[in-house]
Formats: structure tokens, sequence, C-alpha cells
């Protein structure tokens, strides 16, 4: 080891001997935009890992931030405890979400809300007296975080790799994220009687922006009233405005008994995430002295600061009428992307469906070397799945932006292909 500055740090998802030296290291955040250590300024085409939906380094959620800590930074919320912030949070974001009637669960994250949401599944079920009832079904391409439970509901094999065989949560299972009727037969192989929930993100983010075929969630929910299944809408990426609607459940006539959130819910301001949870299964813990708890729990559930920064981050979503933008700018964005389409270097585009989007060039072309080239000329993009680039910049980007994004990516494309 050479002892470089920096190097203690074990990067998330990183091969780490490509990573050192080559780091971009992000120092200042303004609006689409953010700044390098060596003082570049990129366009911020992915929103972070989409979480910087209300733009980067607003002054008003960072003073909320600063005068919440100035008076209380949190104060823990078990048993009988709590703090004003996540009440008041709490009850905002029940009459804002989707789910009528909803309680809700404060996490620290995505990760941690898909733990929480997986477990009360099962947990629902032993109370009502069904305990065999346990499998959780999630989609091929899915990504629903990397803690215990995500890392055996994620779609793809290789978040499995190396922790020996089998999945890391046993009685989970995949299918298909396109064919609705592969559904079907993976609730006759393992029988409805064993199965817990279905999970699925409204349109799948990481695994390659897929937009739910027509008459696919209608034939989810058919089967999962069929066969007494919850369904839990992971709505990590797609919650808070990225479809043009408040949550994706919304715009697909989704009705998830679990609704799992976060990055959107702050814009990536703190690290906050959570679950609303339907009538259904929380009205048994609600119910007399004989009410059986819920032991989840984490020592930031409900931290006050992160819930004082949520609400300056909706207060900034609700004024500057970002939900809406977001839904116009998805036209804006398939647009600037649509001469792309003909081009025999570009494999796939996939776009219409929320200010998101991914383009997979042609196979010869490696998706991560054009993500390189464009950040040479000022545009962050992400190289995600099976060779496409994701698209998913901050509601407040502007029109000419967009084209902007889709002008350096065209030729980015071209600049790697003349590399050959
Ligand atoms: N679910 C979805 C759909 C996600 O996209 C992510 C993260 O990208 C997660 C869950 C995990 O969230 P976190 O990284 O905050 O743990």
């Amino acid at each position: 080891m050479t002892g470089q500055p920096g190097e203690a740090l074990w990067s998330p998802l990183a091969h780490m001997p490509s990573v050192l030296g080559r780091r971009t290291v992000v120092v200042e955040g303004d609006g689409a935009y953010v700044v390098t250590a060596d003082g570049r300024r990129l366009l911020d085409a992915t929103s972070g890992l989409w979480h910087a939906n209300v733009g980067h380094a607003r002054r008003e959620i960072a003073d909320a931030a600063a005068a919440q800590m100035a008076r209380l930074e949190t104060y823990q919320s078990f048993g009988s405890f709590s703090n004003d912030r996540a009440l008041a949070l709490a009850d905002r974001l029940v009459a804002l979400g989707p789910v009528d009637d909803a309680k809700v669960i404060l996490t620290s994250g995505g990760s941690d809300s898909v733990d929480v949401a997986a477990k009360l599944a099962r947990r629902h079920w032993v109370e009502e007296g069904r305990p065999d009832k346990r499998h959780i079904l999630s989609r091929r391409d899915s990504y629903h975080g990397l803690h215990g439970y995500g890392t055996s509901l994620t779609g793809p094999d290789i978040y499995r790799e190396g922790y020996g065989p089998g999945t890391l949560v046993p009685e989970t299972a995949v299918f298909s994220s396109t064919d609705i009727d592969d559904l079907r037969r993976v609730i006759d192989e393992i029988g409805p009687e064993r199965i817990a929930a279905v999970i699925t993100e409204p349109v799948i983010g990481s695994g390659g922006v897929i937009a739910p075929p027509p008459g696919y969630f209608e034939t989810m929910q058919e089967l999962a009233r069929q066969h007494e299944l919850l369904l839990i809408a992971d709505e990590v990426i797609t919650g808070f405005g990225r479809l043009g609607r408040w949550f994706g459940s919304e715009r697909f006539g989704l009705e998830p008994d679990l609704l799992v959130f976060a990055k959107g819910v702050t814009s990536g301001y703190a690290a906050l995430g959570g679950v609303l949870v339907a009538p259904r299964i929380w009205r048994r813990f609600y119910d007399g002295p004989d009410a059986p708890l819920y032991r989840h729990g984490v020592t930031y559930s409900g931290h006050a600061t992160a819930c004082a920064v949520a609400e300056a981050n909706l207060d900034i979503l609700e004024r500057e009428g970002l939900v809406e933008r977001a839904g116009r700018l998805e036209r804006v964005l398939a647009d600037a992307l649509e001469p792309l389409r003909d081009r025999p270097d570009v494999a796939e585009i996939r776009a219409g469906v929320g200010l998101m989007a991914a383009v997979a060039p042609a196979a010869t072309i490696p998706n991560d070397a054009v993500v390189a080239e464009a950040l040479e000329r000022g545009v962050i993009l992400r190289a995600i799945r099976e060779n496409f680039i994701q698209i998913s910049p901050p509601f407040i980007v502007t029109d000419e932006e967009v084209d902007r994004i889709a002008t350096v990516l065209a030729e980015s494309i071209d600049a790697v292909a003349a590399r050959g």
C-alpha cells in the first residue's frame, strides 16, 4: 500500500484495484451540477444514485438541518419515546401517500426498508395463523438493495455470489420482469399457501429502466388477490415524483399493502427511508392489550434531523411544482433521445415513462467506456446492467440541459466507436 489519501475507503460495488487513483471526487453541488476536487463542473444526469431530485446543495434544506440540530439532533423512537419531527413527518407522509389510512415505519434507507417490509409480510401471515406463507417473490431484473433480505430479493444472481450455496434468505424466488405468466408458474410451483408476498418496483430502475408491459401489473394484482399474497411496492426510486406522480403506484393503479420509500423523501440530504403499511397489516398490531409487537427498529428510526430535512424537501417539491415538472420533462427527455434511435451503434432506448431513461449502445461499444467519455465532456452518466446507460436528472433540470445530456451521450458513443 502506498498510503495515498483516501485509500482507506473501501467503496461499495467497486473493483478496488481499478478505482484507486481514479476516483471522481465530488466536493460541491449546485443545482443540477456538481464540482470535483480538481475543479471540474459536471452536469449530474443521474441525480447521483437517483436521489438528488430537487438538485444539489440547496440552502433551504441545509438551514432546516442546522436549525434542527441546534435544537435537538434527534431522540430515539423506541417504545414510548419519540420526537416531534418524526411524528410530524409520519402524518405528512401518510396524507401524501397512496395507501389509504396507512401507518409509517421510518428507517435509515432503502435496503433497511426492504428488510422491514419483507419481515413484516412474513410476520403478518404468522399473526393470521398461516405461518407457512413465508416465500417472497421478486422480479428477475429488480434491485431491492443489499441488506440481508435485499441481497436475496434483488433479481440478478451476481449479488448472491460468494455467500455459499442457496440464497442468503431462503424462501425467496424470482420471476420474469416482462412475462407475467411466469409469476403464475412460480406461484403454482411453490404453492400459494407458502407465499407471503410479491415485491415490485413500479418501473425497474438500476436493473435497466423497465416499465411494466401492458397488463403486467393488472395480472400481478389479480394473482395477488386470488392467492392472498401481499403486494410490496418498492418506490425507493419512483417515490416522490420521478414518474410525474407523487408515487409510481398511482400511475399504474397499484394498490400495495406495503410501500417502501427512501432516496426522494429527502432528495438525499439525509439518510432516511420508510415503509407505508396498510390497515390490513397494522390493525392487529394496534388493537387492544394483547396486540402483538413487531420487533424491528434501528437507532435512527425517525431521526429528527433527517425528518426535518424531509419536510424541507417536501416543501420545495410542493412549492416549486417539481413533481409536475418531472412529469413534463418525461416527454422532453424521450424526445431528446429520439434521434439516437435510428443509429446502428445504438441497440435500444428505454424512455417515455417518467424522468428516467436507459440507452444501450451496440454490443461492441461498452457502456462504461461511453460513460467515461461523457464524464470527460462534463456530463455524469452511469453504466447499469446489460450495457445500458442510466439517465435520470434532477427535476430542476432545464430543457436545454436535457438536450445537452442527449448530445453528449451521442457524441460519446461516436467517440468510443471511432476508437474501436
Ligand atoms: N430499492 C430500490 C428500487 C433501489 O433503487 C435501491 C437503491 O438504489 C434500494 C432499494 C436500496 O436503497 P439504499 O441504497 O438506500 O439502501
